[in-house]
């Protein structure tokens, strides 16, 4: 076996000439965060009694994957009193309209009983006592007080309820690992593509992966598959530098996976052109929602105003189309309006910490006040713990002084307030226009499906329809595990056959240790040599491009057709390169097929934006041949479908249908 000599010490687990390992169930579920545990445990229930063989697969280790990993300080999707009506309004109302108002209702109808498992499950959550002050999740909990009960949430915002939140993924992974068994899980095993069979057309069979602890690749053939391997990070260039680079708001390791494979195997994509450009705390990417919603915050421009307040005007046009109502303002409106501030030099744009605890403390006792000021750094102890170590470094007191916030490098996301992804059916009901059906050959629609039978997502995957949050998605899981269940008991007959032998695709998912092990000799320096290019280096690249030609911080988030032009023509460029990626050990091996799909996710959200002739979403990226919304022609969907047979992409209109009266 050709191993990596020993005066080149591989860093992490040394890669090897593979062997193979072949599996075959029904079910397979690839990924680990909220959406892959509710379709896990939904998938378990229904499967019972119905001789139905599962598996998870998971790159990394499911009690700390996904993007729930470090925690959270708040569930931002719980309806309770509200209507899943009136979450559907403000969920098109903050997307500027083109979302898919069935898939939000059927999340908004389900969710609250992810949360009360959640509850069940162990997590505490914040109770309002009957003297309107709050009770922590621990003392509500040791108090026997639950949401499931009728105990009323502390809530931060109309949707948002607050919690203990440190260790919400591995409450949730717990659940679901008692649910799946040790048996129907594997953790490290990073999926690289999906297959196709071999007989029938546009159907999903099986997957193909590597294992990152030993040498192994690992093929799977399965009757369904459910990809939620969450949204896109690091396809912009971040605005940190340096020891900093692997900072980011949304977790480092979503590398478009999910868009990726289910675009390569024919998937039907839509409103790809959308991202989101999160207003974060400066360099620590701490999270803004409690300091605008619970602490009653304000963000101002270094005068101290509140420039939402002094940039009213700015959103006239958009107001009198009925794109921001009263005190709702469109996420990127609220970016819009900054952006004008730093362009035009007041900036820099602050967190008035100040004010807001003041403000507050004024009413509180001085137990109170204690408890508040540890709440404030809880928010980041919970779910952000860099942005507390950057308050700590800094000497920061937030009663003291206000801290910068900024718009963050773009991410493409189906979860917060952005809605890229894939083109899924709607429930199979009345009400659902037959567009937003996708009907299988046996006839039948099943929810969640894609446009290729058998492949199911939910969660980040799941397009034109974001603010699941993180309860949302494990809603949109158990949505989607139920219909797959259904799937595999109507499709019992399916033997699934690829077109590739094992030993083709053994060669091609470790092309890059083979192009490592042949280029090697050509230079003293492991990451730069003529025949090859290192998974960092090919990262580098790519941000570069997009940042410069695809609307990043570099350009104020501005594009046009030209630009977007060059930009295309270089990553098809790096595309040709990718063939000559290098990996030393197994950790490059990962790095590499993840900008791999770094690659095709960020070249399909510039196809969009190129096609969309308009700037839907001001303040996230501005097309600046086209600075307006122009709803006579863009009031619609934009999708897209690679061809896996031509390699050939198309981009075209879906129409936009209004379920929901205003
Ligand atoms: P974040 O901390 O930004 O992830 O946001 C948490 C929650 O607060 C989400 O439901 C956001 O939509 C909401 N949110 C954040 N900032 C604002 C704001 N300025 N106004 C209204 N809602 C906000």
């Amino acid at each position: 076996m050709p191993m990596i000599p020993v005066n080149e010490a591989p860093r992490g687990v040394a890669i090897a000439e593979p062997t193979v390992k072949e599996h075959s169930v029904d079910l397979l579920i690839v990924g680990g965060g909220m959406g892959a545990t509710g379709t896990a445990f939904e998938a378990v229930r229904w499967a019972e009694g119905k001789d139905i063989s599962i598996m998870l697969l998971d790159k990394a280790a499911l009690e700390r994957s996904g993007a729930v990993a470090q925690g959270l300080s708040a569930i931002n999707t719980y309806l309770g009193e509200n209507k899943a009506d009136d979450y559907v309004r403000m969920v098109r109302t903050d997307l500027m309209h083109l979302v898919r108002e069935d898939l939000i209702f059927d999340v908004g109808r389900h969710v609250d009983d992810s949360v009360h498992l959640f509850e069940e499950w162990g997590l505490p959550c914040w109770i309002k006592k009957e003297d309107g002050h709050n009770m922590n999740g621990a003392d509500a909990k040791a108090a026997g007080k639950s949401l499931r009960n009728g105990d009323k949430p502390v809530r931060s915002g109309r949707w948002q309820i607050m919690i203990n939140g440190e260790s919400y993924k591995c409450i949730v992974a717990e659940a679901a690992k008692n649910a799946l068994g040790e048996d129907r899980i594997m953790e490290r095993i990073f999926i690289v593509k999906l297959l196709l069979d071999k007989n029938t057309p546009n159907r999903v069979a099986g997957a193909v992966g590597f294992s990152l602890r030993d040498n192994t690749v690992h093929i799977f053939k399965s009757n369904a598959i459910l990809v939620a391997c969450g949204g896109a990070v690091n396809v912009y260039r971040p605005r940190s530098t340096g020891e900093g680079m692997g900072r980011a708001w949304y977790p480092v390791w979503n590398a478009g996976s999910t868009y990726t494979m289910c675009a390569q195997v024919g998937a039907e994509m839509t409103m790809m052109e959308n991202r989101f450009v999160p207003a974060r705390f400066k360099d620590g990417y701490g999270p803004v929602g409690a300091w605008f919603l619970l602490f009653k915050a304000k963000a101002t421009n270094f005068k101290g105003e509140d420039y939402c307040a002094t940039n009213r005007a700015m959103l006239k046009p958009y107001e009198d189309r009925g794109y921001a109502k009263g005190n709702i303002i469109p996420t990127c409106l609220r970016n819009h309006m900054m952006l004008r501030e730093m362009r035009e030099g007041r900036g820099p744009i602050y967190m008035d910490t100040k004010t807001a605890l003041l403000t507050t403390f004024a009413t509180l006792n001085e137990e109170e006040q204690k408890d508040l000021e540890s709440e404030a750094w809880e928010d980041f102890l919970d779910m952000c713990v860099g942005q507390a170590n950057l308050w700590a470094a800094t000497n920061c007191a937030p009663e003291e002084r206000g801290s910068e916030i900024m718009p963050t490098e773009p991410y493409l996301l189906g979860s917060h307030s952005g809605c890229c992804g894939i083109w899924v059916s709607g429930p199979d009901e009345a009400w659902v226009p037959d567009d937003y059906k996708i009907k299988a050959s046996n006839g039948k629609v099943y929810n969640r499906m894609t446009t290729v039978e058998g492949l199911f997502t939910c969660a980040d995957g799941v397009g034109a329809s974001g603010h699941k949050f993180s309860s949302g998605s494990h809603a949109e899981g158990r949505i989607a595990g139920k219909q797959m269940v259904r799937w595999v008991l109507d499709h019992k007959d399916f033997k699934p056959e690829f077109k590739e032998t094992a030993d083709e695709l053994v060669k091609e998912i470790y092309a890059p240790y083979y192009n490592f092990l042949n280029g090697k000799a050509a230079s003293t320096d492991p990451v730069v040599n003529p025949n090859y290019i290192s998974p960092k280096n090919f990262m580098m690249r790519l941000v570069k491009c997009t940042d410069e030609y695809g609307g990043g911080v570099g350009t104020y988030y501005t594009t046009s057709a030209k630009l977007l032009e060059t930009g295309f023509y270089l990553l098809d460029m790096m595309e040709e390169d990718s063939k000559k990626l290098a990996a030393r050990d197994l950790h490059e091996l990962l790095r590499c097929w993840e900008n791999f799909h770094r690659l095709w996710t960020v070249r399909l959200h510039m196809q969009h934006i190129a096609f969309r002739e308009e700037s839907r979403y001001p303040g996230f990226y501005y097309r600046a041949d086209f600075m307006g919304i122009d709803d006579s022609k863009w009031k619609c969907f934009v999708n897209s479908k690679y061809d896996p047979a031509t390699g050939k992409t198309t981009v075209f209109k879906k129409p936009y249908y209004q379920i929901i009266p205003d």
